[in-house]
């Protein structure tokens, strides 16, 4: 099957299946179709996609980013909501022995193994999908994001946009600004401009911290107060959480170069050494214990 030789014929693809399905592109879904064949062109190139590659496609709407994927790999997933769409791919390229769709929230989903993930994603679950592939193991993700939120992957400590999801990407994957998409090149066209980023994820010996999961709940209790002094969310959370005056609270919060910092302006390193000096001075068990009850 070959891909879109001209925007043109990819939007009279979307309005000619849209009119055969009977259905209205629903804002609350994010069904923006991708109607610019340069850019549908140029996030497959990003890829690079191999024989050897599985995809996972997020929100496979009518095919129009699929088609130029699935004869190229060894294996394609798409994912998608809506079960009119999901049963338009499987109609549609389901004859295709390596193509597989499954229907359901890809939030909830399990995800199968791929090595690399192309999606235009609907943008209402940008965050979460983020962060459950950043549990998966794979190569590369080629994403298509709202651009407010793709600016986060990018923020300097100290930044507005600086968040916990700055710190997690960064920690497990180098990223890459690519291109600002308009909002013309979809139909129906959202309100915001989007972006599209690679995302690399890190191998084994570009691990930034050994205990990956402890150092996501300490982030993840830090950051839900990211305005706050250090000092004062450790010292809360330490007292709240073990009643025993025996716990070294103190010594925990001695004075250290980090403890007086507001949490939203600490990298990724300054993050990792509190965290490791933490656990050491409060011991590995007491401190794991109480940083899996304050992630919750
Ligand atoms: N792949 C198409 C493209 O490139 O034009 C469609 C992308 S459109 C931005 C997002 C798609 O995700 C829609 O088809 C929508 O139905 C689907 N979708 C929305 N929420 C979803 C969810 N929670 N899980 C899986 N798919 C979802």
């Amino acid at each position: 099957m070959e891909c879109w030789k001209s925007s043109s014929e990819l939007k009279s693809y979307v309005i000619n299946s849209l009119n055969q399905l009977n259905i209205k592109p629903s804002q609350q879904k994010g069904q923006n179709f991708l109607v610019n064949s340069n850019i549908i062109n140029f996030q497959v190139a990003q890829a690079n996609i191999s024989s050897k590659d599985v995809i996972l496609e997020i929100g496979g709407g009518l095919g129009n980013l699929t088609r130029c994927i699935v004869n190229k790999a060894k294996k394609m997933y798409v994912i998608e909501a809506d079960r009119t769409l999901a049963n338009f791919l499987d109609d549609t390229y389901g004859s295709t022995s390596n193509f597989e769709v499954i229907t359901g929230d890809a939030v909830k989903v399990d995800f199968p193994t791929f090595t690399k993930c192309i999606s235009n994603l609907p943008y209402q679950i940008s965050s979460p999908i983020t962060f459950k592939l950043l549990r998966h193991k794979f190569d590369l993700a080629i994403l298509m994001y709202q651009k407010e939120f793709a600016q986060r992957f990018f923020a300097e400590p100290g930044s507005r946009d600086y968040s916990r999801l700055s710190v997690m990407i960064n920690l497990k994957a180098k990223c890459k600004y690519l291109k600002t998409i308009k909002p013309s090149s979809f139909l129906p066209p959202p309100k915001i401009q989007s972006s599209l980023v690679a995302i690399k994820k890190k191998k084994k010996n570009e691990k930034l911290v050994e205990d990956e999961t402890g150092f996501s709940q300490f982030v993840t209790l830090l950051f839900s107060h990211k305005k706050k002094i250090v000092r004062s969310v450790l010292s809360s959370t330490l007292k709240r959480k073990v009643k025993q005056s025996k716990i070294p609270t103190n010594i925990a919060l001695e004075p250290d170069k980090y403890n007086e910092r507001r949490i939203f302006t600490l990298s990724i390193e300054e993050l990792i050494y509190l965290y490791n000096n933490l656990k050491m001075k409060i011991g590995e068990d007491l401190w794991s214990d109480i940083i899996s009850r304050s992630a919750k």
